[in-house]
């Protein structure tokens, strides 16, 4: 793999983004404000947030975005939920500050996020062929005044939908044209 000059640049800056993260921790945990497992947990969540924020700023928008700054929130949420499970699991937190109702809390309202993510990277059922290989394409304005739309592609017989009223449509020809 060949990487020209602004690849580079962007592998700096993500490099960049994860050691800011790192950096106020060694003395948080010296003055005894945080344990080193804290920390880490913390920087696990926090690291590929951070790396989601500069793919959102400096990759150019399309499909590949989309499923980066996905999979580095997807981490972020799962590291997360993995923690409150845990503790939860383990009957408290980490000092016995945290209540198992309020890890509750904070299951729930992480789960709720994730699974949207996970429900946005899955492969929903195709209405072509009905196999389950249909995921999300760039967007598309279906008229002049129209708002943008998200495109599906199905892997298995490559036909495009978009969904229209809760229906699945084909893609009109000529926007299919534009598009690719
Ligand atoms: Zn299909």
């Amino acid at each position: 793999m060949t990487l020209t000059i602004a690849q580079m640049m962007k592998l700096v800056v993500f490099g960049a983004a994860a050691s800011v993260c790192l950096l106020p921790m060694k003395p948080i945990v010296e003055e005894g404000l945080a344990s080193w497992p804290a920390v880490l947990l913390w920087e696990a969540i926090a690291i590929p947030l951070a790396q989601a924020v500069v793919a959102f700023a400096m990759v150019k928008p399309g499909r590949f975005r989309d499923g980066l700054i996905l999979t580095l929130v997807g981490i972020s949420l799962a590291v997360a939920l993995g923690a409150a499970i845990s503790l939860y699991a383990g009957g408290g937190g980490m000092r016995g500050g945290l209540t198992p109702g309020f890890l509750l809390w904070v299951i729930l309202l992480l789960g709720i996020p994730l699974t949207r993510v996970f429900l946005y990277l899955l492969p929903g059922p195709c209405p072509g062929c009905s196999r389950s290989l249909l995921l999300p394409d760039g967007t598309f304005r279906p008229g002049p005044r129209e708002s943008l739309k998200r495109a599906y592609r199905c892997g298995s017989c490559a036909g495009r939908f978009w969904k229209h009223q809760g229906e699945w449509k084909a893609m009109p020809a000529e926007v299919t044209r534009s598009m690719w």
